[in-house]
């Protein structure tokens, strides 16, 4: 025993060392030679007290980030990280002293590949040997008992008093927490149940799209109750050891007995729990141990113990039958995407702390975000706020929102990269080509924004329509004016300069999409009729083997093909018909866009009643 210990220090301690070495390795490259406390605010003042000589930017490769090299007047070097060079180059062209200033902005230079790998190449070879001593000392014996803290559950245990969560957290998902509040209760007083006899689920599963705030409701059960919560997730079980999911499971049962009334979490469980016999070749043995396990696990624990075992999933048709059945995960949850109000509501938990100015309608924002999750709302709110702090604001403003929505749905904007004046022309006639459709199309848009600056993702501008119902369905008629709205751009384009450029492939990427869904799974070809022409692609449980694809025979592909093309010729026909009657609009919007580079939807509106 006294041995063994010894031999485990001895190997944290190697695993330490390991480490610092070769985090250091990494990062010194990056960041010696950095001037402790010197930032941008610090740079400014320096600038304006013109002890400024030069300075020497360079921005790293696609991101707005980099380092600052300034040289002062009497000589000193000084350097600094920054994460927006684009700041900086706005520092120094606002800047309007006396003392000439020279600056000059260049890309890192990138290492040599052998260069960036070899420390990582080095801190890997350590890791596999110290591995192997490992592994070799556990199979010479010295360790039954090292192998089964190995196999020691994950989870990670999180007691009542720690947890401040409860449904006040969870914003909109009213019916879901209503379900959830017998669960709930239940743990509360579990005697009163079972004075009555009454069957309180073991398991529920919550389905529903990633960032819904599935694992965020389960932690407020747990809270609402103020039970333990013992939460893993489906990928932790699935280790390289055979055998060691399966005990996982044991010891986390186990354990969970010891602390009941409590709630165990098991996220991704589909991670576990898919289909048994689908996996092709190593490790799904292992996974089938692992699932194994947990019905027996399941079916071991009598109906009224106090434990409830929660779980969540975004796939619940992958998941093996055999864990809906009843006295298992009997029921299921659908937690789905916020509407409007949810919206709003999700915004308002998420800016409780966060000061706003006047100018900021959380009414607005949730109007403006069909689509978005509680996730992408909480990271919407966060960029914001990240935004108003580089500007030392105290405070959140309606254009730190609108540019933090422009960044999580679109990509940073980056004016600092050129755009010839040709380029800039031709993506204004572009956009306002796509503008115009959704603006007067009558089941799309309004347009919420139209831009000419280029964003992360290669494009030249962007136009934002606005969603302003949050319909379940998509009608014929909608998707139809989609199709018309995305093929805008390019037909403004052949329009006013008698030729095209590459810049639409991603529109006609999507308008074809579009068209061939309408044709192969809505049923929304008179030709075709109601018939699903989709491949059964069942990737997922077959690892990409497909077994149950439906054939189509050639002829039912050339209609398809020929029916796609239809769709789309016709609403090119409408859409251009539309555009050309409007040409002087297109014109104006383009001037607009030319000189102010982003439009809003008022100013845009306005183009069209002048
Ligand atoms: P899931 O488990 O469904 O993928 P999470 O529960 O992990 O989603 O949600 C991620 C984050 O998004 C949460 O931590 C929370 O900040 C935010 N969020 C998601 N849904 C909501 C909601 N209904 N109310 C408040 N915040 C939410
Ligand atoms: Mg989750
Ligand atoms: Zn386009």
């Amino acid at each position: 025993m006294e041995k063994n210990s010894l031999k485990g220090l001895l190997v944290w301690g190697m695993l330490i060392a390991v480490f610092t070495f070769g985090i250091n390795l990494v990062t010194r490259g990056l960041y010696n030679n950095m001037t402790k406390g010197y930032n941008a605010t610090e740079f400014q003042r320096e600038l304006e007290a013109g002890i400024i000589r030069n300075v020497e930017i360079q921005q790293n490769a696609e991101v707005p980030t980099g380092v600052v090299r300034v040289a002062l007047t009497n000589g000193t070097q000084k350097a600094f990280f920054t994460s927006d060079v684009n700041e900086i180059e706005g520092i120094l062209q606002n800047y309007s002293g006396d003392e000439a200033v020279s600056y000059s902005v260049a890309d890192v230079k990138r290492k040599s590949l052998l260069e960036e790998l070899l420390p990582s190449i080095i801190l890997g070879l350590i890791v596999l040997a110290v591995l192997a001593v490992l592994v070799t000392s556990r199979s010479s014996g010295a360790g039954a008992n090292k192998m089964m803290n190995f196999g020691k559950s994950r989870a990670r245990l999180t007691m009542q008093d720690e947890n401040k969560m409860g449904f006040k957290d969870v914003a909109g998902l009213a019916e879901e927490k209503a379900e959830l509040e017998e669960v709930v209760d239940f743990l509360r007083n579990p005697k009163k149940y079972v004075a009555l006899g009454a069957r309180i689920p073991k398991g529920i599963i919550l389905v529903g799209p990633p960032g819904t705030g599935k694992t965020l409701m389960a932690k407020a059960v747990a809270g609402e109750a103020s039970v333990p919560f013992f939460s893993i997730s489906g990928s932790d079980f699935v280790e390289m050891y055979v055998g060691v999911g399966a005990s996982r499971v044991r010891d986390l049962f186990a354990e969970a007995k010891k602390n009941a009334p409590c709630i165990i979490f098991i996220d991704e469980i589909d991670a576990v729990a898919r289909v048994r016999g689908s996996g092709m070749g190593g490790g799904h043995d292992e996974r089938e141990q692992t699932l194994n396990q947990m019905l027996v696990e399941m079916d071991g624990f009598s109906v009224n113990e106090g434990i409830i075992v929660l779980a969540a999933t975004n796939r619940v048709d992958i998941l093996d039958p055999a864990i809906l059945r009843p006295v298992r995960f009997d029921r299921q949850i659908a937690v789905n995407g916020p509407d409007v109000k949810g919206r709003e509501e999700i915004l308002q938990v998420h800016t409780k702390n966060k000061p706003l100015a006047e100018d900021v309608d959380l009414h607005e924002i949730a109007r403006t975000t069909a689509g978005f999750v509680g996730a992408d709302l909480e990271n919407l709110m966060n960029e914001a706020a990240i935004l108003a702090a580089k500007e030392n604001r105290s405070y959140v403003m309606k254009q730190d929102i609108d540019k933090a929505f422009i960044k999580v749905g679109i990509g940073t904007e980056k004016r600092s990269r050129h755009v010839s004046e040709r380029d800039r022309k031709i993506t204004a006639y572009h956009e306002a080509g796509h503008a115009i459709l959704f603006h007067l199309l009558p089941d799309i848009g309004p347009v919420y924004t139209v831009s000419i600056i280029p964003t992360g993702v290669g494009a030249g501008g962007y136009t934002m329509p606005l969603p302003e119902r949050d319909d379940m369905f998509t009608t014929r008629g909608q998707m139809l004016q989609e199709i018309q709205a995305g093929l805008g751009g390019r037909i403004a384009e052949e329009m006013i300069f008698g030729d095209y450029t590459t810049g639409a492939s991603q529109d006609i990427k999507t308008v074809t999409k579009q068209a061939r869904a309408m044709v192969m799974k809505y049923g929304m070809s008179e030709r075709l009729g109601l018939i699903n022409y989709e491949s059964q692609s069942h990737d997922d449980i077959y690892g990409g083997r497909d077994s149950s694809r439906t054939a189509l025979s050639q002829n039912t592909t050339m209609v398809i093909d020929e029916e796609v093309k239809r769709i789309v010729d016709e609403c090119y026909a409408k859409a251009r018909d539309i555009l050309e009657a409007n040409v002087d609009v297109m014109h104006r919007i383009v001037e607009e866009l030319m000189e102010k580079e982003r439009i809003d939807q008022k100013e845009f509106e306005a183009i069209f009643s002048r």
